[in-house]
């Protein structure tokens, strides 16, 4: 794929290699808000930001700001995705977005077009689960979204409101912003559809809500050697059916018309001892869904579950309990028929998808028209030391988003 792309690829490679490479050096890829990786990887986006003519500053909840003042006051056009990682994986997550957003001034500059709206190009500050054990801090920030009691979290005597002060934010301003006329995220695909089908754009049209819901089984402890196998509340054995039985539920809703999964992701017993019967388990479901009928269908059914295997077994199983549940974002239609437009217009291929995973995009699209460019990554792999995306498809993406920003520019 060699085209004349209103973008530079070079340029994109350059800064996606160097950003990716301030990573803890003993696990790339690592750069975790809040850490001082994380902070030399805000300077060097700063430098860039500069040097793209951008006026830079770093708002109240934390993100990094590049602005481009426009000719006229007619809203703000806002580009943007992270730089911080998960632990060992991070070498597109996040900063493909950052960087082709910046590419989209510094491209808009080279063409000497000044556009009719501001642009900002936006490093949000934690979109992934941070050291503090939450996530989209700062476009949660940026809207007044983010939970009061948040700021309190600590981790290692270190508070997530003395967090974002140490980023250059103000945690005691809350504001919200009503000037985003349109926002735009470009993200690798973090599954294996545009890799398979041969498209180069994935359009996304929704973003997953989240829901996570624990079950406490409760059995009784006893003598591993001496209780007979009849006469035992093995809460283990018990919760094992309930995690097939959700797996089997999970696996027929996502048979349906609608995007739908759902994983134990933890899972944890007591006592954890050889020679006891096990008396205790905790497991926590995150299960995720477009349409909300499905992740009450599927919340329902698991509440049956636990009834049946509760009877079944003897153990006693607790109602399960929502611990949290983020609705599902829609994407705006008309941004989404913008993105599909110039992707044509670059003769490329594009195809619609829904986002399995969050991204800050899920709250812009609360207060302004958002929506996605997802592009290919290898194997579908992410979160992981694996994760690769080919320097064209990011460069294809870029141009999407530039010609995208011309046209929401001149409504
Ligand atoms: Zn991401």
């Amino acid at each position: 794929m060699s085209r004349n792309l209103p973008v530079k690829a070079d340029r994109i490679a350059e800064d996606i290699d160097a950003l990716a490479g301030i990573t803890e050096p003993d696990k790339p890829w690592t750069r975790r808000a809040f850490t001082p990786m994380f902070l030399k990887g805000r300077e060097y986006l700063t430098r860039r930001f500069k040097d793209a003519g951008l006026e830079t500053r770093i708002d109240a909840a934390g993100n990094l700001i590049g602005f481009r003042k426009g000719r006229e006051s007619k809203g703000t056009l806002m580009l943007g995705s992270h730089s911080d990682t998960v632990p060992n994986g991070g070498r597109f997550d996040g900063i493909a977005g950052v960087i082709t957003a910046l590419e989209v001034a510094r491209s808009l500059n080279d063409a000497g077009i000044e556009l009719e709206h501001d642009l900002e190009i936006v490093d949000f500050l934690a979109e992934e689960v941070s050291i503090f054990g939450v996530s989209c801090i700062g476009s949660r920030g940026m809207l007044g979204l983010r939970p009061p009691e948040w700021l309190e979290r600590q981790v290692d005597g270190v508070t997530l409101a003395e967090g974002i002060s140490a980023v250059g934010g103000n945690p005691s301003f809350i504001g919200s912003r009503d000037d985003i006329k349109a926002f735009l995220e470009l993200h690798i695909e973090q599954g294996p559809v545009l890799e398979a089908e041969k498209i180069d754009i994935g359009v996304v049209t929704a973003i997953s809500g989240i829901t996570r819901i624990e079950i406490l089984v409760e059995g009784r402890a006893d003598h591993a050697g001496t209780t007979p196998m009849g006469s035992r509340l093995d809460a283990l054995s018990a919760a094992s059916h309930v995690v097939l039985g959700i797996e089997r539920i999970a696996t027929e809703l996502s048979r349906g018309p609608s995007h739908f999964a759902a994983t134990v992701g933890e899972f944890s017993m007591e006592p954890n001892a050889a020679n006891v019967v096990p008396s205790r388990v905790r497991m926590l479901i995150d299960a995720r869904a477009i349409d909300p009928a499905v992740m009450e269908t599927f919340a329902d059914a698991v509440a049956a579950l636990c009834v049946d295997v509760a009877s079944k077994s003897g153990v006693d199983i607790a109602e399960p309990r929502r611990i949290s549940n983020n609705p599902p974002s829609l994407m705006s239609d008309q941004v989404v028929a913008l993105l599909e437009e110039s992707t044509a217009g670059l003769g490329s291929t594009s195809r619609r998808m829904v986002s399995g995973a969050g991204h800050d995009a899920a709250y812009i699209s609360r207060v302004a028209p958002a929506a996605m460019v997802f592009i290919a990554c290898r194997e579908g792999r992410s979160h992981t030391a694996e994760e690769w995306a080919e320097n064209d498809a990011i460069a294809l993406g870029a141009a999407v988003l530039y010609e995208t920003v011309l046209k929401l520019d001149k409504q």
